[in-house]
Formats: structure tokens, sequence, C-alpha cells
């Protein structure tokens, strides 16, 4: 079999989108008499700084000859790709390998590339290594991405489904005209299978794009056939051609397993601890929290949930120093950007002043680890008084909306979690 990748073919001014080069490309490869046995959107290391928006790349699983697969690859790239941006830096990869059986540093080399960084020479000494086609223009980069979508089907085990509508590129630029109330209703009635088509209490479609591009939406979920049908339901401008590609968003496999001493920066994790001290709002409606390692007390990092995360930021508001979680988020400038977190255990309790036994006031601090005295009466007490404290968060997990979800993130309604779940939809 052969397998075709690509990346970085796009602008973030113009807004072309490899998955729409990748779609022409499997219609390529059957007008020119092959087959397309499945075509992959592999989302690669969100914290990619040169990415241009959400870091995917795509493969193609064809049986045409590959030397063909790279000339017609070639042939679609070159009109298309944005070329004149100097940010742009498309790269082609083509394998004569089995997509289960690439070799072993191959598939590794998707792993790193969904959580780590990478760089071209990287990719080029395993290209080479494997006897691989490949091409790159403006200084290649993009093979980074094309071979890492090469690797995935063999690194990956987890799947789900995103059917894309495109539009006439002569519209491109222009407002999307998708009708909201038929998007709503195929969302309603095709949830859960399929997710993060909208955000219902933002009121927005999610599953339609703001930035340039050809992309009229794109529908999320784990049933190949659902995402088709609920697009099927929406009424809009004319589409001019759409593709349903395997994909591994909404899977989490960006999360590392971590320790609060081991976080490294543009790196993802799943990591315990103790909240440290109440949350804070700061200015432009972000809210932190301290957290600090459960072993390691003296080890901490500041957890933030940003003003775009909107609702969640009132589950991280709730939460109180002391209540010990798992949080899920990556490490950049020094703290964790939360996707979600799971409450292990909350605080019941606080201290507080106690009230006077012989005349019913409250009593105050007598000084630093001189208990209790009351200012009426002269009584003393050497114990502060436990009180309980009203809870708005359960145990389990907690999670950003539709609207701010991360592609790779995985929504909780997908199920598989450790604890019971708290699903946005
Ligand atoms: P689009 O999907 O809309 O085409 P994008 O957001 O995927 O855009 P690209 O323009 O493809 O962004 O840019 C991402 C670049 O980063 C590519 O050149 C890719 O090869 C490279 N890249 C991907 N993963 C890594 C990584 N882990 N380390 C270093 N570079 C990476």
């Amino acid at each position: 079999m052969t397998l075709i990748g690509l990346d970085d073919t796009d602008s973030r001014e113009r807004g072309m989108c490899t998955t729409y080069l990748a779609a022409r490309l499997a219609e390529a490869v059957v007008d020119s008499g092959g087959t397309v046995e499945r075509t992959l959107l592999v989302r690669l290391n969100p914290a990619v700084e040169h990415k241009t928006r959400g870091n995917a790349a795509l493969a193609i699983h064809t049986d045409v000859d590959p030397d063909r697969a790279l000339e017609l690859a070639v042939a679609e790239l070159e009109p298309l790709a944005e070329l004149d941006d100097p940010r742009t830096s498309p790269g082609v990869v083509v394998a004569d390998d089995a997509p289960d059986a690439v070799p072993p540093a191959v598939a590794d080399f998707t792993r790193r590339a969904i959580r780590d960084f990478l760089d071209t020479e990287d990719a080029l000494s395993r290209i080479e290594e494997s006897g691989y086609r490949h091409r790159g223009w403006d200084g290649g980069r993009g093979r980074i991405g094309a071979l890492a979508a090469v690797g995935a089907w063999a690194a990956l085990d987890e799947w789900t489904h995103e059917h894309i509508a495109y539009r006439a590129f002569e519209r491109c630029g222009t407002p999307r005209d998708v009708d909201g109330a038929s998007v709503f209703e195929a969302a309603e009635r095709f949830y859960p299978e399929v997710w993060d088509t909208v955000d219902s209490v933002e009121g927005q479609a999610v599953c339609v794009p703001n930035a340039p591009g050809p992309i009229l939406y794109g529908v999320r979920g784990d049933d190949a056939n659902a995402v088709v049908d609920l697009a099927e339901r929406i009424e809009s401008e004319p589409v001019e051609r759409s593709a349903t590609f395997l994909t591994n968003q909404g899977t989490d496999v960006h999360l590392r397993e971590g320790t609060i001493d081991d976080l490294r920066e543009g790196r993802a994790y799943r990591v315990d601890g103790t909240v440290a001290g109440d949350p804070e709002t700061r200015r432009g409606g972000h809210v932190f929290f301290a957290l600090r390692g459960r072993e390691r007390p003296a080890a901490g990092i500041d957890c933030v949930a940003f003003e775009p995360t909107k609702r969640f930021r009132d589950c991280v508001r709730a939460l109180r120093a002391g209540d010990e979680l798992t949080v899920c988020g990556e490490v950049s400038d020094g703290t964790l950007k939360l996707e979600k977190f799971a409450v292990r255990s909350l605080r019941r309790t606080e201290e507080a002043n106690p009230t006077c036994p012989q005349c019913g006031r409250s009593m105050a601090s007598a000084g630093r680890d001189q208990g209790y005295r009351c200012r009426d009466c002269g009584t003393t007490a050497a114990d502060p008084a436990t009180v309980t404290l009203d809870r708005d968060l359960e145990p389990g997990w907690y999670e950003v909306p539709p609207c701010a979800r991360r592609h790779i993130a995985k929504p909780l309604i997908r199920g598989g979690f450790d604890a019971p779940v708290h699903p946005e939809r």
C-alpha cells in the first residue's frame, strides 16, 4: 500500500487548508484509476509555535504506485499551497508500506510529534532511513507533519471521525451562509454519538469555523455514518465537495502522565495535586489557582482557566484550598492551561473562630498560637471551631465547553474516564 503524508500548505491570512488539499488529492487518486482506503486527519502537538491553527497533518492510504502518488501530490499541491507566504513550508512524504507496518521508528516519530517538539532534520533522517520518497518547499518543514501522518495508523489506536463540507473556492473570505436552526436541530438528534457540533449554552454553531478558508462546516463524532447523516441535515450555501476523515481528534492523545515537579514547557499533562489557595479572577476574566504536589507540597504550578473557557470558569472558581484534583492541560509560560479536571476529594469543612460558651458571642484570636478569647467576658478557648462548607462541585470530571475545546481534547461525553463525568454540551 502507498501512504501519502501532507502538511503545512496554508497561510494564516489567506487560509488554504491542508484538509482541502487532501480531499482534492484523494479525488485525483481516484480519477487516475486508484482507490483510497482512508484519509487521516492527524492533530499534532498543539503547542507548536509555527502552526497555522490546529496543527493538522493529513495522510491518504491508497493503492497507486508510490512514484505516481508523489507526482499527483506535487501536481495538486503546487497550484494550491500558499507558497508565497514566508511561514508556509510544505512537505510531502510517500511511503511504500502497509499502514500498520511502518518501521517502529516512524510510529515513534508520530507519538513524539503529538507530545513533543521535533525538527526538520529529525524528519529527514527518519525519511531517508525508511527509504521514503519526499518533497519539500521553502525549507519543507511540513515533512515533520507529513511523516507523522504516515506513521499515525501504526502509532495510534483510538480514532474518531470528522465529515468536512467545503465551500466553493470563490466564496472563501465571504461570510458563511449556514442555517443555525438546522445545525442545532441536527446536533440534538445525533448527540451524543456526534459531539461538539454546537455549544448550546453559548448558542454557537461550533462546527462552522470563523477563520478564512474553504471549510464550510466540520462535524465530529464517534460514528462515521452519523457524522455524514448529521451533515446532510444542515441547510447552507452550496457544498462544493465533502470528505470524511478518520482522526485522533477528541482522544486526549496529547496528554502524558506527569508529576508536578517534572512538568516541561510546551507539553501537555495529566497531573495530580492539591489546590493550594482559593481561586482568583484576574484582569480579563482569567481564573487562576495554585496547585501543589501531593507527595512534595513544596512543588507547585499555577493553573488557569482563560476567559474564552466561559462557564468552565465557574467550576474552577468553586474550588477551595485543600481540594484534591487531577488536572489536564498544556504547560506554557510556567502555567498549566486547563482543559479539564477531576475532583478527587472536596474539602468539606473549614476552621472558624469559636463561639463563646459563656456569652454566645464570636471569640477572637488571642494572638499567634495562643488560642481564642472572648472580648466581652474574657473566656478563652484553645481550639478553633469546625464549620461545614457548602460546596457546589461534586467528585468527578469537569471540562471546558464545546466552544473552547481544543481539537485533540477528549469530550467527557465520549466516556472511558475513571470517575463520574459532568459533560458540557
Ligand atoms: P492547517 O491544518 O490549517 O494546514 P496547521 O495549524 O496544521 O495548519 P501548519 O501550517 O501545518 O499548521 O504548520 C505546522 C508546522 O509544524 C508544520 O510544518 C509541521 O510539520 C510542524 N510540526 C508539526 N508537529 C511538530 C512538532 N511536534 N514539532 C515541530 N514541528 C512540528
